[in-house]
């Protein structure tokens, strides 16, 4: 029997592709059925999605309306939003529980999994298993701040405690989760203020970077600013900040996440607790494999989702390492503003606003229509990054990123025929890079 620990996007995937091969697969998942689908579907992308869904619609309305063409801007009602939103994951929840047990999966639910070396518990039950994967994911990372267990205080974890909108919301923290937790409670109402120890959204492409910023124009972002604690009697009421003191009746922990290692004993482990594995997601004990964020970053579900297959896929005899190379991501705010790049040194780029299309047609007067930007080797013109910043931006980056990892050139794109209207500027870009690279190589 092969055992999997945690039912997120990887140990499902893993489970699944085991189960399908003939394997007597049993995934050990220490929510209820609840649990199912990981962070993803119950504290990750799901809520983001659905909350961002309603942010993007009343952001919609406000423009339209200042344009005069609608004569109402709806209002979230958030007590019911999250009642829905509950409703619909576990929908999610039992649909991807009918998936797995259709695969053949057998899932145990309500117990914690425990790993020391090759042994493995379900709970108090020893369990016999000849190849054992450990997908028990990552949680947000708490930082040490005096006042940081008031009541008020939330993570993307316990959203749900935040059973009303607050007035004035604190967001300690500069990633992309910080970004999209603010475009939704500012959209929402709220007086938002990121609060970033560094550089707000330092690792991101300076294009994309300065576009989010311009998406948060509701935001007041302080970079370079640590919290020292949080005040409040009761309940959070403030946030302290060598500058001073911020009011804030709710403080959001975006501070990062950290890999749920603490009951697998006996595996090697990084500064962070992540398990460490080689490109074939094998830890240091034989026959133990580990994968998604548990491993530690990238910290993104498709590449979750692919190194639990990848796992899987050595268990079954089939060697397969991962690449992760050509890997897409995307914040979420007004648009997608999507990217995958590779490489910048040494590389030529082009980047234009984005061409106003279904989506982002009404934000022109605003010149707020998202960018389009290709990143391209200046000798062979091979792609070395895009970024698709409107809607539908995400779908691109995806499709680019296998692209690129096809080796695609700018050239190749003389032949492409795009979609019109769309966020079709990359194409177009790469066209155009193609003619400017052929023109300066005659001479
Ligand atoms: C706010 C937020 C937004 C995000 N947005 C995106 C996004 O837009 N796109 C994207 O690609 N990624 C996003 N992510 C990241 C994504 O959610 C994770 O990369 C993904 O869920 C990782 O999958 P996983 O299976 O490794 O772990 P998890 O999803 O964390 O699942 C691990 C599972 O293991 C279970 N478990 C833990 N310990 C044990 C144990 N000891 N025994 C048994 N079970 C256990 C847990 O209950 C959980 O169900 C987001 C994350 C957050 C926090």
């Amino acid at each position: 029997m092969i055992v999997i620990l945690g039912g997120g996007p990887a140990g499902r995937l893993a489970s699944i592709r085991l189960a399908s091969a003939g394997k007597e697969v049993l995934l050990v998942e220490q929510g209820g059925i609840k649990g199912i689908g990981g962070q993803c579907l119950h504290s990750g992308c799901m809520p983001v999605c659905a909350l961002n869904d309603i942010a993007r619609l009343i952001h919609a309305a406000r423009e339209l309306k200042d344009l005069g063409v609608v004569d109402t801007v709806p209002a979230p009602d958030f007590p019911v939003l999250l009642t829905r939103m509950g409703e619909i994951q576990q929908k999610i929840a039992s649909i991807l529980d009918e998936e797995t047990r259709s695969a053949g999966v057998e899932i145990m639910y309500g117990r914690t999994g425990r790993l020391a070396g090759r042994t493995v518990w379900a709970g108090d039950e020893q369990l016999k298993a000849e190849s054992v994967i450990a997908a028990t994911g990552s949680r947000p990372f708490m930082p040490e701040i005096p006042g940081a267990g008031l009541p008020g205080v939330i993570t993307s974890g316990t959203l749900p405690a935040m059973k009303e909108l607050p007035e004035k919301m604190a967001i300690i923290g500069g990633s992309v989760v910080a970004a999209e937790f603010a475009y939704i409670f500012s959209t929402f109402g709220c007086d938002v203020t990121i609060l970033s120890r560094s550089t707000f959204l330092k690792d991101t492409d300076r294009h994309i970077r300065a576009l989010a910023i311009k998406e948060l124009e509701g935001v007041t972002i302080r970079e370079n600013t640590p919290v020292t604690s949080i005040g409040g009697k009761e309940r959070a009421s403030s946030v302290l900040t060598p500058d001073g003191e911020l009011e804030a009746d709710a403080v959001f922990l975006a501070a990062g996440l950290v890999p749920n290692s603490g009951s697998l004993e006996g595996l090697k482990k990084g500064a962070h607790g992540e398990v460490v594995v080689d490109n074939r997601m094998r830890t240091s004990v034989a026959e133990v494999y580990a994968c998604g964020d548990v491993v530690g970053p990238p910290y993104l579900t498709p590449v979750a989702r692919h190194q639990g297959i990848v796992a899987a896929d050595n268990i079954l005899g089939i060697p397969r390492t991962i690449d992760y190379r050509n890997i897409p991501r995307s914040i979420s705010l007004t648009h997608e503003l999507a990217s995958c790049i590779n490489e910048t040194d040494g590389m030529g780029s082009l980047v234009i606003p984005g061409p106003a299309g279904p989506g982002s047609f009404w934000s022109v007067p605003r010149g707020k229509t998202g960018l389009s930007k290709v990143i391209f080797d200046p000798e062979s013109g091979e792609l070395a990054g895009i970024c698709a910043a409107g809607p539908g931006g995400g779908l691109i980056a995806g499709y680019m990123a296998f692209l690129m990892k096809k080796h695609f050139s700018v050239h190749d794109f003389e032949e492409f025929i795009e979609v019109h209207p769309s966020t079709d500027g990359v194409y177009g870009l790469a066209k155009y890079a193609s003619s400017v690279l052929k023109k300066r190589n005659k001479k």
